[in-house]
């Protein structure tokens, strides 16, 4: 059984055959950048091409983290960023780190025991296959990457000056003209179907960005707590035509000035999860 389930022999290079479990068309039709007409592709590339030569602001990056927390509230991102207020660290964020440890040396036969350790047993499954897999093809694997991309999307270091865009991928597998995505989340899965499935498609933009080969990208988030998936893909012409949409939010935060990333948007929801109304650094935060 390979990664896609579809009992493809492992390694297949066939790219023209599809797995079998691959949705007819893209799974983002009702997506959120959809929402309303869909704007000429070819305007919005000149927008994005003009924007990539515009001025950066003072977070000359993004991430898909912290693009999210921007359209939530830009002054959170300038207090972390641009005041550098160390936000506090959460014992959930610890224990999502331990969890991804212990999936990438599992993958990478690394542990001391062949067993799925506990806290990913119940999608036990899945990731067995990814160890048969990395046991039989690990050149076809990359664990734990950090991409960095330049604002024309070539590739960089995570850390370089000229670093526009950063992607943490948790699995990537790559063969032929085909790709397999996989993020580990210990968060929940309901409720945030959407976001993830923006996380998914933007993972993927950089994939067929970064591999000019790939035509075809699967994107799984498993859920390990609560033993669930959520399974996104897309061609390279699918993830193209979001593509100028993607470029430009993220320049909406890159060439953002100080004054604009000062602008905070209170509100019950956006504060609640806000490290800054715990620190105090905030004089906007909404009590619940
Ligand atoms: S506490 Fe609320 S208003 Fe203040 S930075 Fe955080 S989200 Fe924005």
């Amino acid at each position: 059984m390979n990664l896609f389930g579809n009992g493809r022999p492992d390694g297949a290079t066939t790219p023209e055959k599809q797995p079998a479990a691959t949705p007819k068309g893209p799974s983002v039709t009702n997506h959120s950048l959809f929402a309303g007409k869909r704007p000429d592709a070819t305007a919005l590339a000149e927008d994005a091409l003009s924007l990539a030569e515009a001025p950066r602001g003072p977070v000359p990056a993004w991430s898909f983290s912290v693009l999210k927390k921007f359209e939530e509230c830009p002054y959170r991102v300038y207090l972390s960023k641009v005041d550098k207020i160390a936000e506090p660290s959460s014992e959930a964020a610890d224990r999502g780190n331990r969890i991804h440890d212990e999936a990438e040396h599992f993958i990478r036969g690394e542990l001391y025991t062949d067993r799925v350790p506990k806290n990913l047993e119940k999608l036990g499954f899945e990731y067995r296959t990814l160890r048969e897999a990395f046991d039989e093809s690990p050149e076809q694997f990359e664990l734990e990457q950090n991409w960095g991309f330049t604002a024309t999307w070539g590739q960089t270091g995570f850390f370089d000056k000229d670093v526009w865009c950063r992607m943490k991928l948790d699995v990537f597998r790559r063969w032929g003209t085909s790709a397999h995505i996989i993020d580990h989340k210990t968060g929940k899965k309901f409720g945030n179907e959407l976001k993830h499935s923006d996380q998914g498609l933007q993972y993927a933009v950089g994939a067929f960005k970064r591999y000019p080969e790939l035509e075809f990208i699967k994107v799984d988030f498993y859920y390990t707590d609560q033993g669930q998936k959520l399974e996104k893909s897309f061609t390279r012409e699918q993830a193209m035509v979001f593509l100028p949409r993607i470029e430009k939010r993220a320049f909406a935060l890159t060439n953002a000035t100080a004054e604009q990333l000062s602008r905070p948007k209170p509100s019950k929801n956006n504060c609640k999860f806000c490290p800054h109304a715990e620190t105090g650094a905030c004089q906007w935060r909404v009590a619940e």
